[in-house]
């Protein structure tokens, strides 16, 4: 906003190279311009566009963390996205955490030079499958889509839920268990393997951009070598997961950029009782009550940030964060929405598509309860999933 301070709150982009930081500047002018007012429509209408792809795949963003950049500039570039929009994040966040980043980490040779040049372009997108319609939370224990090694060929046959571009997807990653050893292994799926059925989920009321879909694998039959090599136990896709639920809390932190920019805008145009919205004083409290929680969010992912750079990230850092910063984030974004009076139910006005979309993230990734329950396992040594 005009002369008003960065939302950047404690202007950690200083700490940027200035390489890095006039190619943050460009993607922020880039989503500023082309996405943020552009998302709306689409997010109304539930869907996905396509053509929004190109440019970001030529700012990079569809190779974040392969590209030799600090932890920090990624960890900024995603809040970036968010701040605009919350559906293209998510999209953008899981290619690059759990799409590229699984064949990155866990793939063959021969696996990576197949789909990774193409991916980290955007010009094509992966579909991480690992939620079942049966199984959420208790998916670890409870995974029973099956990999059965037929003379030579995989035969996977079950069902998945919730799957990110898994209609949009070229390749899907795929969780299933060994029926020969009963450890969960992950397959790279062609989507046009015979027995592949991607099904769009409709009335989200979050990320409505972002694609989801209910997927079945009807006897799909694989070469042996669709197996990623890296990818032979839970452990493995638990590491991932490590790192993505790091990722959800810049998404938090960019969400709440968004919100206090989007509010602060509004209080300052509209006036009531003979004044903008901005001199009244509960709705200071509200912009000053957001600024906090986008204060406390930056923090903690600032010190998660360290612990990645140090490779000490462990869950229950990435799972406290996660689950505070989006719990901070909804509460940010209620108060915000509030402070919008009816403008902030209607879409157009962008705090409602923002306040939803928050809703969505609060519980992708591990939902607010599970998150807690690592936490504390973590600190009490004691587990109460079970
Ligand atoms: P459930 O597991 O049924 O949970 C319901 C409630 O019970 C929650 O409040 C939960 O906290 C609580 N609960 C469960 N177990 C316990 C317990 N032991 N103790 C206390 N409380 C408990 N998955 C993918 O694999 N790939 C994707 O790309 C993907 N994208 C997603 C995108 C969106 C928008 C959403 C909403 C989900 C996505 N998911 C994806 C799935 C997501 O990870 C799951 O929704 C999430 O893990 C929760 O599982 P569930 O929905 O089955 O809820």
């Amino acid at each position: 906003a005009d002369g008003l301070p960065h939302v950047d709150l404690f202007d950690l982009r200083s700490r940027l190279s200035a390489e890095e930081r006039s190619r943050l500047e460009t993607i922020e002018a880039h989503l500023e311009t082309h996405v943020r007012q552009q998302a709306i429509e689409p997010w109304n209408r539930e869907e996905f566009v396509p053509e929004l792809l190109p440019g970001l795949g030529a700012l990079g963003l569809g190779q974040i963390f392969t590209d030799g950049s600090s932890t920090l500039f990624q960890g900024l570039t995603h809040a970036a996205i968010a701040r605009h929009d919350l559906s293209l994040s998510a999209l953008v966040g899981i290619h690059n955490e759990l799409n590229v980043g699984t064949i990155e980490h866990l793939g063959s040779e021969a696996q990576r030079q197949r789909w990774l040049p193409a991916m980290k372009r955007l010009e094509s997108l992966g579909a991480f499958c690992l939620t079942e319609p049966e199984h959420g939370s208790d998916i670890a224990g409870g995974l029973e889509t099956s990999a059965t090694l037929d003379n030579g060929e995989w035969v996977i046959r079950g069902t998945k839920r919730w799957i990110g571009a898994g209609t949009l997807a070229d390749v899907a990653l795929v969780w299933a268990r060994d029926t020969a050893d009963d450890a969960i292994k992950c397959f790279l799926v062609p989507t046009d393997t015979p027995g592949y059925r991607a099904t769009k989920i409709s009335n989200k009321i979050g990320l409505r951009i972002m694609q989801n879909a209910d997927i079945v694998f009807d006897d799909v039959r694989l070469p042996e070598d669709a197996l990623l090599p890296g990818a032979t136990s839970f452990e493995a896709a638990n590491e991932l997961l490590r790192a993505s639920r790091a990722w959800v809390g810049w998404q938090a932190v960019g969400a709440q950029q968004g919100l206090l920019e989007i509010l602060r805008r509004y209080a300052l145009s509209r006036q009531q009782f003979g004044r903008p919205l901005a001199k009244l004083q509960l709705i200071q409290q509200a912009i000053a009550h957001i600024a906090g929680n986008l204060a406390a969010s930056i923090g903690m992912m600032t010190e998660v940030n360290r612990l990645q750079e140090e490779g000490r990230l462990e869950m229950l850092h990435a799972a406290m964060a996660k689950a505070t910063t989006t719990r901070l984030g909804r509460e940010s974004a209620a108060l915000g929405r509030d402070a919008m009076g009816g403008n902030g139910i209607v879409s157009d006005f962008e705090m409602a598509k923002m306040m939803n979309d928050l809703e969505a993230i609060y519980t992708y990734e591990g939902t607010y309860g599970i998150n807690q329950l690592i936490v504390a396992r973590g600190l009490t040594g004691v587990s109460a999933f079970v």
